[in-house]
Order: structure tokens, then C-alpha cells, then sequence
């Protein structure tokens, strides 16, 4: 009996972002943690992995007299030897145009993957094994998402900041990354958005897929540490976890 042919992956790592919750003067994901850049972390994690490929997506900021693309080569990519980075592309103003920036770059290059996985470069704790099983859950499901259930009771509260509704805690799941679809799938879903003049606010992939490809999107048990470098004190936990 032969065995099953390797599925080809391609992860868009997400480093788009200008970080103003961060309240620093060069993008948190430049930012050192135990002597590394933010977004090494994620790169490593990726290029350790088994996907094939890697496509990064940079803001437009200007570091070090660089524009960011280019920082991002001559400072992480070639310095770090990170050798499945094979696009480095501009984002847009949103994540969601940064996703989709990177998915058109994607399909310039190269074969078509399977599965595309979508990453936020600000969550530096994610590690090969949730990679892995993110991939092995869109190989079963076609779409899931990194998860963790909630730990805290979630109130809805309206304009003036009253409680109005508590949804039902053991039905509430945090939403992480590496999100991951058929690559057919997330590609579609994008330009359904993109067509879509009254698009609201969108934080995360899945949401594209649920809203307008009609597809569930299956929950994937993740890791409380694979926590997003948001504001300043996140450095400081992201610190412990890395160094653990
Ligand atoms: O803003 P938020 O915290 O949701 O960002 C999540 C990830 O998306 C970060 O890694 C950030 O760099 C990236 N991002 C992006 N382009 C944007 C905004 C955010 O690539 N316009």
C-alpha cells in the first residue's frame, strides 16, 4: 500500500502591524525578547516545522534608514538563515489586507499549496507541535483555528459600559493563531470580502470563512502560552515562556 502523498503548506506570518498598543518608537515586532527580534520567534517556529514554505508580510514603517522589507531581509531573514521565506511583502492598513496581500503574493509564486496557515508575527510562543497539529486538524476539517476555552465569565456591555448579556462561558473559545484552510477555500472566502462593500469589522480569518463561504470552522485546542505580544507587559511574559 502506498502512502498518503505530503500535503503542501505554505504559512503567511503576519508582521504588518504598527504595534500602537505597545506605545514603542520601532514596531513591537522588532522588539528585542532575550536578545532576539519579536518575530524571529515565530519564523524559527515555522522554519522548524513541516510547512514548505513561508510567505512574511511587513508594514511600510522605516527602520534603521531601512524600509521594513528590506529590514526584515538583511536583519532577520538572511542573518537568521530562515531559508523557507520565500516572499517578503508589503501589508495593508488592516490585518485583514495584510492577509490578503499575502495571499495574492502567494499565488504569484509557485505551486499552489493545499493549506494555507495564517499567523500573527506577535505571537512569538507558538511552537512546532501546535503547528503540526493545526495542520493535521485542516487536514481532517479543511479550516480550523488555534484555541483556547476562556477562563474568565464574558459580559457584553452596551455604549454606556452596563452589562447586557452573559453568554454561556462553557460555549466561549479565544480565538490564537496559526489559523488554517484549503488553500481554495481561505482564497475565495478573501475575495468574497474583497467584493463585499459593506464589510464590517474583521479581527480574524475564520470569521471569513463562517461568513461567506457558509463553512464551520473546527476549534483546535492550543496552549494558554501562545499568548499575542500586545502591550508592554506581554514582553515580560513572553520572556519567562521563551526562556522556559
Ligand atoms: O492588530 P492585531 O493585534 O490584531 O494584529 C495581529 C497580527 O497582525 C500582528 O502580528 C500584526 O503585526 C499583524 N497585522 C498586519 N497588518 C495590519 C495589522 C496587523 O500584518 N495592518
Amino acid at each position: 500500500m502506498g502512502s498518503k502523498e505530503k500535503a503542501l503548506t505554505a504559512a503567511i506570518i503576519l508582521a504588518g502591524g504598527k504595534g500602537s498598543r505597545m506605545q514603542s518608537e520601532i514596531p513591537k515586532q522588532y522588539m528585542k525578547i532575550n536578545g532576539r527580534p519579536v518575530i524571529y520567534y515565530a519564523l524559527e517556529a515555522f522554519s522548524e516545522s513541516s510547512v514548505d514554505k513561508i510567505v512574511l508580510v511587513t508594514g511600510n514603517a522605516c527602520i534603521d534608514g531601512m524600509d521594513e522589507k528590506t529590514y526584515c531581509i538583511e536583519r532577520i531573514i538572511k542573518p537568521y538563515k530562515f531559508e523557507k521565506v520565500i516572499i517578503v511583502t508589503e501589508g495593508g492598513k488592516e490585518r485583514y489586507n495584510s492577509v490578503y496581500n499575502g495571499l495574492e503574493a502567494l499565488k504569484k509564486h509557485g505551486k499552489v499549496p493545499d493549506y494555507v496557515l495564517i499567523h500573527d508575527g506577535a505571537r512569538a510562543c507558538i511552537t512546532t507541535d501546535l503547528i503540526e497539529k493545526c495542520i493535521c486538524e485542516a487536514e481532517k476539517y479543511k479550516a480550523c483555528v488555534a484555541a483556547v476555552p476562556v477562563k474568565d465569565t464574558i459580559k457584553i456591555s452596551d455604549e454606556n459600559g452596563y452589562a447586557v448579556n452573559t453568554p454561556d462561558r462553557n460555549t466561549l473559545w479565544q480565538i490564537q493563531t496559526p489559523q488554517v484552510f484549503e488553500a481554495g477555500l481561505i482564497k475565495e472566502a478573501y475575495e468574497r470580502l474583497y467584493n463585499d462593500t459593506t464589510a464590517g469589522n474583521i479581527t480574524d480569518d475564520a470569521m471569513v470563512v463562517e461568513h461567506y463561504m457558509d463553512r464551520t470552522v473546527k476549534m483546535t485546542m492550543a496552549d494558554y502560552k501562545n499568548i499575542k505580544v500586545t502591550t508592554p507587559e506581554d514582553m515580560d511574559i513572553a520572556r519567562i515562556f521563551l526562556k522556559a
